[in-house]
């Protein structure tokens, strides 16, 4: 089920439960199991999809709700706020300070976007007057290198890296020292994918975060991960501290639920989405406005 499918099916679930002449436990139950329905179908993790089933029946106690108590509007509003919390870690994530060398790493799977990511989101910045630049600490996929120089090139932004150089950690550590003595405010460090979340990226992402000493760590994800979205972040997190997500590939069938999973199990917000292949397919992410687009 694609985002969109997702919206219109609670949307729905909401305008029946609001057409109903009373609205008494049954009527509720009948909305919350749609929505619950709707919510599992686009990969949002079960436990997730009860701990909000069960916050909605405490917020809205039909029999506590006096007969002037607009019943619709509070089981609206909850439902509302409940798929806002869900994407509400509750903790802000790290801003980049300008003038200063914030160092960025990225972290994903391969094929998430990450390469492309990075790139988008010196972009975004270049735009505004900073100062960014990209390190290609990723010594493992054949071409990485090639990829981020292209993008960089396109974008005029300055890059580092290495053809004949194997240690990445060598390569995140001289190209962070390179980008602080130029007086780059923005450095951002593409790290290895692999296919599978394997001991041997994660020790390597650990050891690159050591060296790079990153102020933010963003973990990018693609939209149409589904259910392995969650355990899949939680890897990461254990690994490396990640402090912001990333959700690729919004545009097309993205199902939105393993977002959901990913603020859940990084206990981090999503700062910015990608919406297609090109640099500029890019937004920064906030929440009420997203769930309001998403309710239509
Ligand atoms: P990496 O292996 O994680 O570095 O992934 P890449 O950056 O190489 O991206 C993998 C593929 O996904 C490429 O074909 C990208 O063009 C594509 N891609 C990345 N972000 C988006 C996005 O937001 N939307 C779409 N449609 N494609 C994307």
């Amino acid at each position: 089920m694609v985002l969109a499918e997702l919206g219109g099916r609670i949307s729905r679930a909401l305008q029946q439960m609001s057409n109903a002449t009373l609205i008494d436990e049954k009527v509720l139950a009948e909305c919350l199991n749609e929505i619950s329905r709707a919510l599992l179908q686009a990969d949002v993790q079960f436990k997730m999809v009860m701990n909000m089933q069960n916050n909605i029946k405490k917020i809205v106690n039909l029999d506590d709700l006096a007969a002037g108590h607009n019943k619709r509007k509070i089981i609206q509003q909850a439902v509302f706020n409940e798929l806002c919390n869900m994407l509400d870690p509750g903790k802000a994530a790290f801003v980049p300070k300008k003038g200063k060398p914030n160092v960025i790493m990225f972290v994903g799977l391969q094929g998430s976007g990450k390469t492309t990511t990075c790139t988008k989101y010196a972009y975004h910045y270049q735009k505004k007057g900073w100062k960014p630049a990209l390190v290609c600490a990723d010594t493992f996929r054949a071409g990485a290198f090639d990829q981020l120089k292209q993008n960089a090139t396109k974008a005029k932004i300055p890059f580092y890296g290495s053809y004949t150089e194997t240690d990445p950690v060598k390569i995140a550590q001289e190209g962070v020292d390179t980008f602080k003595k130029e007086n780059c405010d923005l450095i951002i460090v593409d790290t290895s994918g692999r296919h599978k979340q394997e001991a041997s990226l994660f020790e390597e992402m650990r050891q690159v975060a050591e060296v790079s000493n990153p102020d933010l760590v963003i973990f990018v994800m693609d939209s149409s991960i589904g259910q392995a979205a969650f355990d899949q972040a939680q890897a990461f997190k254990q690994s490396v501290a990640v402090g912001a997500v990333i959700v690729t590939k919004m545009d097309g069938h993205a199902k939105g639920g393993g977002a959901l999973s990913a603020v859940a199990a990084t206990k981090s917000p999503v700062i910015f989405i990608g919406t297609g292949e090109h640099m500029d397919e890019f937004e920064a992410f906030e929440t009420k406005p997203f769930v309001s687009r998403l309710l239509g």
